[in-house]
């Protein structure tokens, strides 16, 4: 009948295409059910190969999840601590994330470590901080199957905190002592498990998990730890073993972090009960959502005039925020070729600080906006600095990376990652601006990404073996990031 059909076309629209598999309890996690009704931009469908390969990835999870035997078997392994030679991988091999730095960060982490678990076939757990519990709902469908690393896993959790550049465990330290050989060729004795530290202290040794042959030698190793501070995405895409899949993965590049963190990230109720009511408080109502995130890195601080002025330059050149009428310095522009200036707008406002809120609300206040339409200033939060280790702050801080990610035009800070992350899940390539070097205010005040996809911070920078990926290939879809020329992101 018509109703069942729309019905279903419903169902599919709230589950993005399919991303999400149906079945899962509507209310232990409602976000993962009422999200898609808040985005404003779905520029991307998942790829047929994508929905198998998550599909798989499910039911593998299903599998060997915490409380399975395999699960049992492969752990028995990892407490004898005993080496298995590199012919004996077990049926379930597993990747565990380890958080480290902000949530921005971690989430980008997070969603690379998930792909790399695709790519390799892996089960994806992860250890749950005190200050990272509870923010999200289990990504996977099946209520059984958690993807939290259960309290009794054999590494004791005071040897997995103590985890770092000078383990003795990482693979850039097993390398060095030739305790592993990444000479694929070589049939060694495999460590239980082997540490990947990727985070921004990485020495050259651990660069080469970036590397083509040593990716064959890690596949042979049925645990694997990761701790990293980055989107390392961009590096995947520059090793063979990875190449085809992820062209069939991803038919368009700037997909990849957009798709998976829909894919990936529910915040849990608690978290989406914030959203909500902020949402359907002060932006529900407006036309359009202007979100404007602003970090101000204490390396490259300016006065807050200064970035004041360069929000409004950028926000000038980009025609972002609406005009008001006479500009700073008394001009008045010419009205007619302003689009859309008559539809009531909501501005959002993420930052620590209540500085630009004030500056920007201020400025409706005492001018009028050209044309007829409202204008709002909002700032849910202004915790004034950033904390580690608290839950209600993170909270907050992934509320509002939700709240910016329902907009439907964005100016985010560049390097952030709190600002890559609200664009990816918004599907919007944002109106960055640019950082001070050196404490000087940027003579362009921002630029238009080229795609919604983060930057990774680093490059692998790493002479590698074995086969390469053709680099011109490469350069057609890897560049330098607008925001930082020493990274590269996918576009
Ligand atoms: P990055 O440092 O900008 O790359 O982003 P991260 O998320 O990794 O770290 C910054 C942390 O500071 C966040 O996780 C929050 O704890 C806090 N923070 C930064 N900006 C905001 C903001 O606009 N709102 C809130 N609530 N917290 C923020």
């Amino acid at each position: 009948s018509r109703s069942s059909a729309t019905g279903a076309s419903n169902a599919a629209a709230e589950l993005f295409g399919g991303l999400l598999a149906p079945g899962s309890d509507r209310h232990a996690c409602q976000s993962r059910h009422q999200s898609a009704r808040y985005y404003k931009h779905s520029p991307y469908a998942p790829s047929p190969h994508l929905l198998r390969k998550l599909r798989d990835h499910e039911a593998r999870h299903k599998k060997c999840a915490p409380g399975t035997p395999l699960y049992a078997k492969s752990t028995a392994q990892l407490r004898s601590g005993g080496r298995s030679s590199s012919t004996e991988a077990m049926e379930c091999q597993y990747l565990v994330w380890l958080p480290y730095n902000g949530l921005g960060n971690r989430m980008l982490s997070l969603l690379s470590a998930f792909l790399y678990a695709l790519l390799t076939d892996r089960v994806l757990l992860v250890r749950s901080t005190d200050d990272f519990a509870g923010l999200f709902c289990d990504p996977f469908p099946d209520a059984a199957a958690t993807w939290l690393l259960p309290p009794d896993f054999p590494v004791p959790d005071a040897n997995i905190s103590r985890l770092g550049v000078y383990s003795d465990e990482s693979y850039g330290n097993l390398l060095g002592s030739k305790k592993i050989s990444n000479d694929p060729s070589k049939a060694t004795l495999m460590p239980s498990y082997v540490y990947l530290h990727l985070a921004h202290d990485l020495r050259h040794t651990d660069r080469l998990f970036y590397c083509n042959d040593d990716q064959l030698v890690l596949a042979k190793v049925n645990w694997l730890l990761l701790q990293s501070d980055f989107y390392f995405v961009p590096a995947l895409y520059d090793m063979a073993v990875f190449e085809d899949e992820l062209r069939r993965l991803f038919p368009a590049k700037e997909s990849v972090s957009h798709l998976l963190g829909r894919y990936l990230f529910h915040p849990s109720n608690s978290v989406w009960g914030m959203v909500k009511r902020y949402y359907h408080s002060y932006l529900a109502q407006a036309e359009e959502r202007i979100g404007v995130q602003i970090r101000m890195f204490s390396w490259a601080s300016i006065p807050v005039d200064d970035m004041y002025k360069q929000i409004m330059a950028c926000s000038r050149q980009e025609r972002i925020l609406p005009e008001i009428e006479g500009d700073e310095m008394g001009n008045t522009t010419d009205t007619n070729n302003i689009v859309g200036n008559d539809k009531s707008k909501a501005i959002l406002i993420a930052s620590l600080h209540a500085d630009y809120y004030e500056r920007i609300k201020s400025a409706y206040y005492e001018h009028a906006a050209k044309g007829e339409g409202r204008v709002g200033v909002f700032q849910p939060s202004h915790e004034e600095r950033q904390t580690e280790g608290q839950r209600s702050h993170n909270e907050k801080a992934l509320a509002e990376i939700y709240l910016l990610s329902f907009s439907e035009v964005l100016i985010t800070t560049g390097m952030s990652t709190f600002g890559y992350m609200s664009s990816s899940l918004a599907g919007l390539r944002p109106a960055m601006l640019l950082t001070a070097n050196d404490h000087k205010v940027p003579e362009t005040p921002c630029e238009r990404a080229v795609s919604m996809e983060p930057c990774f911070h680093m490059t692998p920078g790493v002479k590698c073996q074995g086969k390469a990926v053709d680099k011109e290939a490469l350069s057609r879809h890897v560049k330098a990031c607008e925001d930082l020329p020493n990274g590269i992101k996918l576009f």
